[in-house]
């Protein structure tokens, strides 16, 4: 694909808290991230061109989102069913997430599709669900160390965007970003290296050419996602093929991850977005 062909994009930056934090400091937390991408804290607005959202456990979304008022960061889910309403339970509606203001949902993280064993067919349902809904989807895509080092990186990468995304609709594609999200680098401190990450984003840029058409690949963001910090943000976001970051453990602290939303501003300039 021809860079310079490319669209201007929004950086996309997501923060997964997965399950950490009580209430009180996930309060404290949003409210601090919100203060300083704000401009409240006294310091510099962000961008507003760029995209953040943070992702709580489900039990502290409406407090989190309060905390925030209209944003920044706006407010996601780490996880939706695939059902509307019904004998479910413990799980969480489309419905539910759109009733505590939630805009963004994650599908497929690894720690769902590789940790909980997740089948292809769920993943691809609960993208169907997100995207028939008012959600905006953070769907996410990467492979073992195993597949990395027996060379199926590349296949497996495909192989999980065609399975979620094969035989829909294109989405819009403001509407949808793809987190690239070796498993070997998530909460691992192993950040892959800037070359293998932008192949990777290439991989899956190609195959929603395919899937769809060149400019729905164009436009659509690719954020990479395993062990972003602060140090290796600027780094990475400086390639082109890399739109932003899903971020774990360094979004639980305030200033690591605004300073990783900062990274992101670099982006601007050199993607004209
Ligand atoms: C993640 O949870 O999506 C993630 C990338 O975690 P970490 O940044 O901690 O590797």
């Amino acid at each position: 694909m021809n860079k310079t062909a490319r669209p201007a994009v929004r950086p996309y930056i997501g923060g997964n808290w997965k399950m950490n934090l009580r209430l009180a400091s996930a309060v404290e937390l949003a409210e601090t991230i919100h203060a300083d991408l704000s401009g409240d804290a006294g310091g510099p607005q962000l961008d507003p061109r760029i995209d953040v959202a943070v992702f709580p456990p489900s039990p502290y979304l409406m407090s989190v989102g309060r905390a925030m008022g209209h944003g920044p960061p706006s407010l996601g889910a780490q996880d939706l069913s695939p059902h509307d309403d019904g004998a479910y339970t413990g799980q969480v509606s489309a419905g539910m997430l759109d009733d505590l203001n939630a805009r963004w949902v994650l599908v497929g993280h690894s720690e769902r599709r590789h940790g909980l064993e997740e089948p292809p067919e769920t993943l691809r349902a609960k993208l169907v669900r997100a995207l028939e809904s008012d959600l905006e989807t953070v769907f996410c895509v990467g492979e073992t160390l195993e597949e990395r080092e027996s060379g199926d990186a590349e296949s497996t990468i495909v192989g999980q965007v065609r399975s979620g995304l094969e035989g829909l609709a294109a989405p819009t594609p403001e509407r949808i970003v793809v987190a690239y999200e070796p498993v070997w680098a998530i909460g691992t401190g192993r950040t892959a290296h800037p070359d293998d990450a932008e192949e990777a984003h290439r991989w899956i840029r190609r195959t929603l050419g395919e899937l769809y058409d060149r400019e729905f690949a164009a436009a659509t963001r690719v954020v990479y996602g395993g062990s972003v910090t602060a140090s290796n943000a600027a780094e990475l976001f400086r390639r082109p093929e890399i739109d932003g970051g899903l971020v774990g453990g360094a979004s639980l602290k305030a200033d690591s991850f605004a300073a990783i939303c900062r990274a992101a501003e670099a982006r601007l300039g050199q993607t004209s977005a």
